[in-house]
């Protein structure tokens, strides 16, 4: 097997996977498969109130009954907690992040100061009021830490990277997020330093994920360079809607998974990517699927 393509599948353990996360789940085996590469399995279980004891198990074999086996030990971000904290003191020590004591309402109110009153993505942009040379924490406590980006005309912070599947992307980091945060008020991990952290760690040079998460991309790249961190290869694949045209997602009631008949669940999977294949088993399937996938040479 190839090392010179790692690939993974990152559900979150907030119930079983749906058809929509089986999309997700298939297309980066296939990418793996297609590539001759590794597939890891890593469960985001870093947000840990809305993980649901149990569902990691039966995620994991709900693969299996799919013909999806892992390749090499299956990661759980629960037990990463210590690399995390080792990763944010780096960043601390580079003068890199910074501890920030504002809640949402400073957040809002800065914001409105500065004339910008409309959230992106319903999230507000963090005009860095505890920046250490603004004044820093001025004795507040810390509650949330953030990662600094580089102003807004600075080239470092205007993220160019291109996607397999959307072409050239571009964002600047100071004018669409601001500085993010990395540790989370409630002192969870937040997402972005987790994946970072992990990708780096399993040795991650290829990301196939859904499209909903293209945005996040470009805090990643800047958190991967911060670290020192290589950047994988990234294709976002189309989502899986449901009839009310919203992202199929456990949070829109999608269904768990069918598999009563695992053949017709991975085929339905396989054509939502563009992928015709069919088998009588599910090995002639899967191999069927790997011969067709459109991004093979990509
Ligand atoms: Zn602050």
């Amino acid at each position: 097997m190839s090392v010179s393509y790692v690939g993974r599948f990152a559900p979150s353990p907030t119930g079983p996977l749906h058809a929509g996360s089986l999309v997700a789940a298939l297309a980066s085996w296939l990418d793996a498969r297609a590539h001759g590469g590794q597939w890891r399995v890593r469960i985001e279980d870093v947000d840990t109130p809305r993980c649901v004891p149990g569902a990691d198990a039966l995620i994991l074999d709900q693969l299996a009954r799919c013909g999806l086996h892992p390749d090499g030990d299956v990661m759980w971000q629960s037990r990463r907690g210590a690399a995390y904290e080792a990763a944010l003191n780096r960043l601390v020590d580079a003068g890199l992040a910074y501890g920030c004591a504002c809640t949402r309402t400073d957040i809002a109110r800065a914001n409105a100061a500065l004339g910008r009153l409309k959230p992106r993505h319903g999230e507000l942009t963090y005009p860095g009021t505890c920046r250490p040379e603004q004044g820093g924490l001025q004795g507040r406590p810390a509650r949330a830490w953030r990662l600094r980006v580089p102003d807004a005309d600075d080239p470092h912070g205007h993220i160019a990277w291109t996607d397999r599947r959307l072409g050239a992307q571009h964002q600047v980091l100071h004018d669409a997020v601001g500085d993010f945060v990395i540790r989370r008020a409630d002192g969870l991990w937040a997402y972005q330093l987790a994946v970072v952290v992990d990708d780096a760690e399993q040795g991650i040079t290829h990301v196939v994920r859904g499209e909903d998460l293209a945005d996040n991309t470009p805090r990643q790249i800047w958190l991967q360079r911060c670290l020192g961190a290589p950047t994988p290869a990234y294709l976002h694949t189309p989502l899986v809607c449901g009839d009310n045209g919203e992202k199929l997602s456990k949070q829109n009631g999608a269904q768990a998974l069918d598999l009563r008949d695992p053949v017709a669940a991975v085929q339905q999977a396989a054509a939502v990517l563009g992928v015709n294949a069919s088998g009588a088993t599910l090995g002639e399937l899967l191999a069927g699927a790997v011969a067709a996938w459109p991004w093979r040479r990509t």
